[in-house]
């Protein structure tokens, strides 16, 4: 039993916004913590997990995700690009994707990410509509917002994917198509497009408890996702991952891993790990706490908080929901070779049932793939795969 793809995914989590987006519940630090010392000890786990890890396939894609990325200063992705650099095989990275918000992209700091050899941008818009923005608490305003789009092209990419997010609560249903009118008539290469979900812990949950605001209706989310879906399939963006729209040639590589069951290792507070070159298969989450990470490292402690061994059965349940969310879908014969299941076998009458129903399309190539309706669904969808 191998990966698919024997090159590793890197994933850096950056934990550092400029305040609290309403909906957010991700790991992150609004204090003015110190980037510097953060970055030395971010440099030491790397070190420390090469140790382990290095000699195994090479890096085939990195990506700075957060928190805000892009509140470090190139000087300090430069450093930590370097300490990657020096102690894994970066030869065949593919793609080095960093998050940024609207607001820290100037042309100079742009220019900086591309000297670093930064060649894929994921910008966090989610609306170019002032009320949504101020709504969720983003720094960034309207204007900002529409023209982020130019300043990234001007600089030289081309390569980007933009973050938008729908089924906000009160939104007027106009903003949601003019937000993807927007997107698709500047031409932008990949859409990430997210339905809200009130986590627990963050404001927004807090106001929707209170009754100061009402989440949007299932039947709403609904229908604002299968609007996306066909309006932006109509303007040739392959709706190739759930939540993942791109026009020909700009699929996310770093993601594909993820759906694959590809090893990554995560670097930095929260980050998690997935790696499988024998058996088990092995997940480990870092301590999501900056100090408490920090303080680990100083004493040349791994910062893991939870490790997991992975059952055969835990794995296959794990690829049939990844692999149901894209368009590549799941492919039968891989499953039972690599995971031991055929469905064929044990979910036989659910899957001519949800052929029939209209959820999944006829099983072609033994692949099974959702259908539009079907994605609207695909949690329940895939529960009713799972074997076991
Ligand atoms: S900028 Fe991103 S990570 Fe930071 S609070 Fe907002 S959504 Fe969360």
């Amino acid at each position: 039993m191998i990966p698919l793809i024997a090159l590793t995914g890197i994933y850096i989590h950056i934990p550092f916004c400029a305040q609290r987006c309403t909906y957010c519940d991700f790991y992150f630090v609004t204090t003015a913590s110190s980037h510097a010392s953060f970055v030395e000890a971010l440099c030491k786990e790397i070190r420390i997990r090469a140790a382990a890890y290095a000699s195994a396939d090479p890096v085939g894609t990195i990506y700075f995700g957060g928190g805000t990325p892009s509140l470090l200063h190139p000087d300090d992705l430069g450093r930590i690009i370097a300490t990657l650099n020096e102690h894994f095989d970066c030869s065949r990275v593919e793609e080095t994707t960093i998050e940024v918000n609207p607001e820290n992209v100037t042309s100079d700091y742009l220019a900086a990410l591309r000297a670093l050899g930064i060649d894929r941008l994921s910008i966090g818009i989610q609306s170019f509509f002032e009320d949504d923005l101020r709504f969720m608490n983003r720094v960034h305003d309207a204007d900002r917002a529409r023209s982020v789009v130019q300043s990234v092209r001007d600089s030289g990419y081309d390569n980007f994917s933009i973050d938008l997010i729908f089924g906000l609560p009160e939104q007027p249903p106009e903003y949601w198509s003019a937000n993807l009118e927007i997107a698709a008539s500047m031409d932008v290469p990949h859409v990430s497009t997210y339905g809200l979900t009130i986590e627990d812990g963050t404001p927004l949950k807090n106001k929707v408890a209170r009754g100061l605001v009402e989440a949007a209706s299932d039947e709403d989310m609904n229908d604002q996702f299968r609007f996306t879906i066909d309006y932006l399939r109509e303007r040739d963006y392959e709706h190739y991952e759930i939540s993942s729209f791109a026009k020909p040639g700009y699929r996310a590589v770093h993601n594909h891993r993820y759906w694959s069951h590809s090893n990554y290792i995560g670097f930095g507070p929260s980050a998690h790990s997935f790696w499988w070159t024998g058996t088990p298969a092995l997940r480990w989450a870092n301590v999501r706490n900056l100090r408490q990470y920090q303080a680990l490292l100083t004493q040349h402690v791994a910062p893991v908080d939870e490790n997991e061994r992975l059952s055969m059965d835990a794995l296959a349940d794990e690829y049939i929901l990844l692999r149901l969310r894209t368009a590549d879908g799941l492919h039968l014969e891989e499953l039972e070779s690599r995971y031991g299941v055929d469905l064929l076998v044990e979910r036989v009458d659910e899957l001519a049932d949800l052929e029939a129903s209209g959820f999944i399309q006829p099983i072609r190539n033994q692949t099974v793939r959702l259908t539009d309706l079907g994605k609207t669904v695909c949690d329940t969808v895939t529960a009713r795969l799972l074997p076991g």
